[in-house]
């Protein structure tokens, strides 16, 4: 039997982790059915269960995995399907993170856009329909302080082109200081996203040489700071193809418990971020990265062990593995990415700046329409933490069944005003139609009647209707 660890101060106990790998190839056929039936409780799963799951091989099981994962997706999160997209406002990098084309061996002209090239960058992506985004930067005090992240967050929230308008902004950004997060929940971001590339701490160290960011110690307590500082959601994630990804999905297991046991609330979303070529970085120089069906499984193992959090994807997986991890683990993605500073407007000279490259060149409308023919509903949706709904608040809410006449609703009446504001005149109409008939499906009445008369309002021009 493995130990069960619980540390008040965030340390990922690596021998722990090693037995439960060790332990869970024993594992029989029996146990996984057991593990796979109780995942269908929602309840989550033991780090031994998690570290089960993980050897699944037998394709019976496989499918019966993914079914289950599909299944309690859709029990919690219905059939939408949160967008966003990435905004990198600098590229100056004071790290050497092995893996990452900024690293600053790579020699290149950096720059951090101007408050006036922001808004550019602001338009062109509410053009697009986006409402939420994920600002991005490298790590560097001198050339990027946290006053210029202040900064350019307010810039982002007032920065409007016609009816658009930018509602929520995630940020990642290199760990930082208790200080530093509660400026940043002053400034009203949304979730605060710090992915931990790895959590082998050799394989950590080996990554990010004689740099800020190598300091293993100080990464993994990011979140601890972040939550002192008031900052009620966080969003972790681990890069794929660093190190054995079964170490790494049994450390985030503890990180989020570790969270929950000490703050009353976990991730609020997990990314699966693989890693891709960029500038200086060919894979074949990594030796675990992590093939398909590993990544699939994977991401149907999460999503049974934490199916309250949210699940992100982004451009770097393609069109196809994106619409088969939609049906049993991912609740977000982005579309019609740029990775790269000032990349908005360069892709408009058809210049491209990406950090790294990316496997779904899309366009958001493109991305869709294509989810509405799968019968998804597409969300611009930002109304939780706009009324609160966040941290503790927010899980007990995604616990109860009360949580679908909030999101749905929400994210049909987001998809009738993007349809409003962006579409043709064909769009218009599909969507609109669509909207009808998934408010069709709705069982409460108030509800219907609430999209109904959202799609009249709408049409005369009111914008941002929420529950
Ligand atoms: N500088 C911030 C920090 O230190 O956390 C993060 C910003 S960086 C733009 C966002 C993420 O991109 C990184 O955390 C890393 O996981 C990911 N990334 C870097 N290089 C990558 C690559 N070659 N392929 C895929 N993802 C990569």
């Amino acid at each position: 039997m493995t130990r069960k660890r619980f540390d008040e101060n965030m340390k990922i106990d690596r021998e722990y982790v090693l037995s439960l790998i060790e332990g869970a190839k024993e594992t029989t056929k029996e146990e996984i059915d057991r593990i796979l039936e109780k995942a269908k409780n929602k309840k989550g799963l033991e780090h031994s269960e998690v570290a089960a799951l993980l050897e699944i091989e037998d394709k019976e099981q496989v499918k019966k995995l993914f079914e289950i994962a599909g299944q309690v997706k859709k029990d919690v999160y219905g059939n939408r399907i949160v967008l966003f997209a990435p905004l990198y406002i600098s590229d100056y990098c004071v790290n050497n993170c092995v893996y990452c084309g900024y690293k600053c061996k790579n020699k290149f002209v950096r720059r951090r856009l101007t408050m006036d090239e922001i808004r550019k960058e602001v338009e062109i992506l509410e053009k697009m329909g986006h409402k939420r985004l994920a600002l991005e930067a490298g790590e560097d005090p001198v050339n990027c302080p946290i006053e210029y992240v202040l900064e350019s967050i307010k810039t982002i929230y007032d920065t409007y082109e016609k009816n658009g308008a930018i509602r929520r902004i995630n940020v990642n950004i290199a760990a930082t200081t208790v200080e530093n997060y509660k400026k940043l929940k002053e400034a009203q971001i949304g979730t605060y996203i710090l992915f931990q590339e790895s959590y082998d701490e050799e394989v950590y160290k080996k990554m990010h040489p004689n740099c800020l960011k190598g300091n293993y110690d100080y990464h993994t307590t990011a979140f601890d700071r972040a939550m002192e500082g008031g900052i009620d959601d966080v969003g972790a994630g681990v890069l794929f193809g660093l190190a054995d990804p079964k170490f790494e999905v049994l450390s985030l297991m503890m990180h989020n418990q570790h969270l929950e046991k000490k703050f009353g609330v976990g991730f609020h979303t997990i990314s699966v971020p693989r890693l891709r070529p960029a500038e200086g970085v060919t894979l074949e120089n990594f030796p675990h990265l992590v093939d398909d069906d590993m990544f699939k499984k994977i991401v149907a193992i999460i999503r049974l062990a934490v199916p309250y959090t949210g699940m992100i994807l982004s451009t770097r997986e393609d069109e196809e593995m994106r619409k088969e991890l939609l049906e049993y683990g991912i609740s977000q993605v982005s579309a019609g990415s740029c990775t790269g500073v000032g990349g908005y407007e360069e892709a408009m000279n058809g210049k491209n700046v990406d950090q790294f490259e990316k496997a779904d060149e899309r366009t958001p409308i493109e991305v869709i329409e294509d989810l509405i023919d799968h019968n998804y509903i597409p969300s611009y949706c930002t109304a939780c933490y706009r009324t609160g709904r966040t941290g503790e608040k927010f899980m007990n809410i995604a616990k109860s069944e009360k949580i679908h006449y909030m999101c749905k609703p929400n994210a049909l009446t987001t998809l009738m005003e993007y349809a409003i504001d962006y579409g043709d005149e064909r769009f218009l109409k599909k969507a609109e139609k669509f909207v009808r008939e998934q408010a069709s499906t709705i069982d409460r009445g108030d509800i219907k009647k609430f999209i109904l008369a959202n799609i009249d309002k709408l049409k005369n021009g009111e914008r941002d209707l929420y529950i």
